[in-house]
């Protein structure tokens, strides 16, 4: 890595574009599951834990009122976690098409799942790739934002330098100074080191694998070329499609050249280790049921899920500059 940018070879712009397109699609295609099919997935468990990560997250960091800017939102799954943390009002930005609408009738409560009642935020929903538009040309009436949360998908940033850099320059130009960036995201430390503790170009378990084409058969990753290090990942019940390595330590350098620093970053493991002790939290887990009663084992999480959880980290990040006063 390098200041200045200048990383080797960027894929071809129309390449590109089929896989942020390949990405789209898959997540367009997935249809909303019942609440019988969601207990019966496989990974019903990893999906709690993930929903648990997430909302420790908002509740750490959102406060009543704030403006929210939800990147790659998918299906809103977050909505109930930002209710329930009283925010002002949320803007959610997804590439997926069909992700968008399940979002919008999630939104207007109109869902099986969902009779309750309205959501006490407004919201506006944009479909787009965050990665590529400029989204303060469409958000200069709703910014600066409070809070932006990027859930299970910067990473898709990653496949060339040029989106890496419009995914924070977005997040940057959108944030008000102290405003905070929340994510979750691959772990690419625990990914590299699986790859080369496995024979061939693939590894996982019974609920997921990851697969490197051959031009990784060395397994070496030089630092002058840190965008477009693309896996194939396949969850089971979940997602199917390629993905991107994000060095976090480069992560880290890039999000400073957009005024971002970094306030905090743990390995999914780590985090509900230190976060799990908390008592608010672990009541938290003890309803959401990811891992049975609540202590910190895997009693109902199997030993595939939590390997899977521990492919992943937590970030957040600030935006530099004092907050406006009161
Ligand atoms: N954040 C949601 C959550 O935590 O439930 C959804 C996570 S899902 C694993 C990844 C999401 O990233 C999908 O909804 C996908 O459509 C979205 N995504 C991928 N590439 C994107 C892009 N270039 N711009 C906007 N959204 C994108």
């Amino acid at each position: 890595y390098g200041a200045g940018g200048g990383y080797g070879a960027q894929q071809g712009y129309s390449e590109e574009r089929s896989s942020a397109r390949r990405v789209a699609d898959h997540y367009s295609a997935r249809s909303n599951q019942t609440l019988e099919e969601r207990e019966n997935s496989p990974i019903i468990h990893l999906k709690k834990l993930n929903n648990w990560i997430k909302s420790v997250l908002i509740q750490l960091y959102a406060r009543p009122g704030d403006c929210v800017l939800d990147l790659a939102c998918g299906k809103g799954g977050d909505l109930i976690k930002w209710d329930k943390a009283k925010v002002g009002y949320y803007v959610g930005v997804d590439i997926a098409e069909g992700s968008i609408k399940d979002c919008m009738t999630r939104y207007n409560g109109d869902t099986d799942q969902q009779r309750r009642k309205k959501f006490s935020f407004p919201a506006r929903l944009i479909c787009t790739d965050c990665y590529e538009a400029r989204l303060d040309e469409y958000l200069y009436e709703d910014a600066p934002f409070d809070i932006c949360s990027c859930q299970f998908a910067l990473h898709y940033s990653w496949s060339t330098e040029a989106r890496a850099r419009q995914a924070l320059a977005n997040v940057s130009a959108l944030l008000r100074p102290g405003g905070i960036f929340i994510g979750t995201m691959p772990d690419a430390n625990v990914i590299i080191k699986r790859l080369r503790e496995s024979e061939g170009l693939e590894f996982g378990n019974s609920v997921y694998w990851i697969s490197f084409g051959e031009e990784y058969a060395e397994k070496k990753f030089p630092a002058s070329r840190p965008f477009g290090i693309k896996y194939k990942f396949h969850l089971e019940d979940a997602v199917d499609c390629p993905e991107w390595v994000v060095p976090f330590h480069l992560f880290k350098l890039l999000a400073e050249e957009y005024d971002l620093e970094l306030v905090l970053m743990k390995n999914f493991h780590e985090f509900v280790h230190e976060y799990l002790k908390k008592p608010e939290f672990t009541e938290l887990m003890r309803r959401l049921g990811a891992l049975g009663d609540g202590r910190q084992d895997q009693s109902t999480l199997s030993q595939d899920e939590w390997e899977v959880s521990y492919l992943y980290l937590a970030f957040v990040l600030r935006k530099r500059g004092q907050p406006p006063t009161q």
